[in-house]
């Protein structure tokens, strides 16, 4: 194997760093500090013909092999113990096609480059909450977020891929060249190849009228059913996540709230902002709520604003459900866990997946939930490691508690190592098309550190 990792290195324009290299731990830290995997090789691909070249010296020498962009994914699926870790964070053009409004990214991009990119030509793509995130595990897993109800998810804007596969040709899938991979790639995560590269269809959204309102958890009940109310009837431009929470001790929030367990919704409309203080002068009739952050901002710093109280090196602990009712009993079990909720950092979110989520049809593309009307997270976090098991149980805890209320399966993104039969509910009828195609392009489950689709035998 020595002399093979030789004359690899000697193939790449990119960087192979093994075990005993001073950059080897450097090399496999990704964001959730819970993981630590330690891979043989760790393959930093600097473009396309790299790629090709770590897929076949995987392929041929047996090696189990996990694909790697922003190094988000909460279950450490960037990483692969003992195995070839193909890495494109180096990866990292965007070109912007301020006529077409499209851009061409690569995949070791985060939610932050891009965003920097389209937003100076007044254009934006439909992502997720952090810019930390990487565009490419997020967008093949779907990609929910502030747009969503007035842009659909990442993948609905998704015009292009270029794709590795398992047996290294490169190929290009979109509506017409390989149409049943673009099919699959929208909304199948890893499974089918090394994405080089995405195209995307971008929004004219500039600034937007957003940021949190917090009741105090004596209204929770209120407040969440007002929240149900004003999103059902909202017409697509209106977004808000509800969420439970402790206010964070520290600038910038008010002293008294330090500590305090709220609830709250992030808000985020992209209608006209003459008529954004009249949108929301019912919302803030209801209440008043005990902190008020909503005012007009530029996209990017929406989707950077929880940024710097989610640094990277923390314990997390993920679960998720699909919710499509808040009936008074799942309301009073998500009051009865929020209120328990063990420290700043942990939390859980309802994001909307309704409004233009819905005109898409669940078998336009391999993400099924097109009727659920959020995705719920929770989320255990914490800095210390004496404390991953305590936010662990809460969020178990929680997440068990209002299973009788959801509707199955899960969010590929939200998982972390969890039963097959979740990953198989979240595609719901789409699953079976799926391991079709998992066969034609991935016989042999080449592609398996992943929410992991198994070829036909
Ligand atoms: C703080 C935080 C906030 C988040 N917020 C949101 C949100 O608002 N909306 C949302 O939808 N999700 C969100 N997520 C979840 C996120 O979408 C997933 O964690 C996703 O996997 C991150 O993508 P990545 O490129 O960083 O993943 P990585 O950890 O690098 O990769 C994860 C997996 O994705 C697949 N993958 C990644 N890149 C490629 C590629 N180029 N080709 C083929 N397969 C690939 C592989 O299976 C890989 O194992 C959030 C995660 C975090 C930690």
């Amino acid at each position: 194997m020595k002399t093979k990792i030789e004359e690899l290195k000697l193939r790449t324009k990119g960087e192979i760093i093994l075990p005993n290299d001073k950059n080897y731990d450097e090399a496999r830290t990704i964001y959730n500090a819970m993981i630590d995997k330690h891979p043989a090789i760790i393959f930093k691909c600097k473009d396309v013909d790299d790629v090709i070249v770590a897929v076949n010296f995987g392929r041929e020498n047996g090696l189990e092999v996990s694909i790697r962009s922003g190094g988000h994914n909460g279950a450490g699926l960037a990483l692969v113990e003992g195995g070839l870790v193909i890495d494109l964070s180096i990866m990292k053009d965007i070109k912007v096609n301020p006529e077409k409004k499209t851009a061409k990214v690569q995949p070791g991009n985060t939610l932050r480059d891009l965003d920097k990119a389209t937003h100076e030509h007044g254009l934006a793509l439909p992502v997720g909450i952090n810019g930390t995130t990487g565009v490419a595990g997020l967008t093949l897993g779907g990609g929910l977020g502030y747009l969503s109800r007035i842009g659909g998810l990442a993948i609905d804007n998704l015009l292009e891929a270029e794709v590795v596969l398992a047996s290294g040709a490169l190929v290009t899938a979109n509506a017409i060249s390989h149409p049943d991979l673009f099919w699959a790639l929208r909304g199948g995560g890893g499974n089918f190849g090394v994405v080089t590269s995405f195209t995307f269809n971008l929004l004219p959204i500039t600034n937007v009228y957003a940021g949190p309102m917090f009741w105090p958890m004596e209204r929770a009940e209120e407040a969440m059913k007002f929240y149900d109310e004003v999103t059902k009837n909202a017409s697509n431009d209106l977004y808000g996540f509800f969420a439970f929470l402790m206010v964070p001790p520290g600038d910038p929030f008010p002293k008294e709230l330090h500590n305090q367990k709220v609830c709250g919704i992030v808000w985020c409309y992209t209608g006209s902002m003459e008529k954004a203080e009249e949108v929301f002068k019912p919302i803030r009739e209801f209440g008043p709520p005990i902190l008020d952050w909503v005012s007009e901002m530029p996209m990017p710093s929406l989707n950077g604003l929880f940024d710097d109280l989610y640094p990277e090196g923390l314990q997390w602990y993920w679960r998720a459900h699909y919710v499509n009712e808040l009936t008074h009993e799942c309301i009073q079990e998500n009051i009865k866990h929020g209120a328990n909720v063990p420290n700043f950092h942990s939390t859980t979110h309802f994001y909307p997946i309704d409004g233009k989520v819905h005109e898409t049809a669940q078998e336009d593309t391999a993400w099924a939930n097109r009727d659920a009307r959020w995705v719920q997270v929770i989320v255990g976090v914490t800095p210390e490691p004496s404390e991953a098991d305590k936010v662990t149980q809460w969020c178990k805890a929680y997440h068990e508690g209002v299973a009788p209320y959801a509707e199955g399966g899960a969010y590929v993104n939200f998982m972390m190592k969890e039963r097959q039969d979740r990953v198989k509910a979240g595609y719901k009828g789409n699953y079976g098309r799926l391991v079709q195609i998992k066969t034609k392009y991935d016989p042999t489950n080449f592609f398996h550190i992943n929410q992991n689709i198994k070829p036909a035998d």
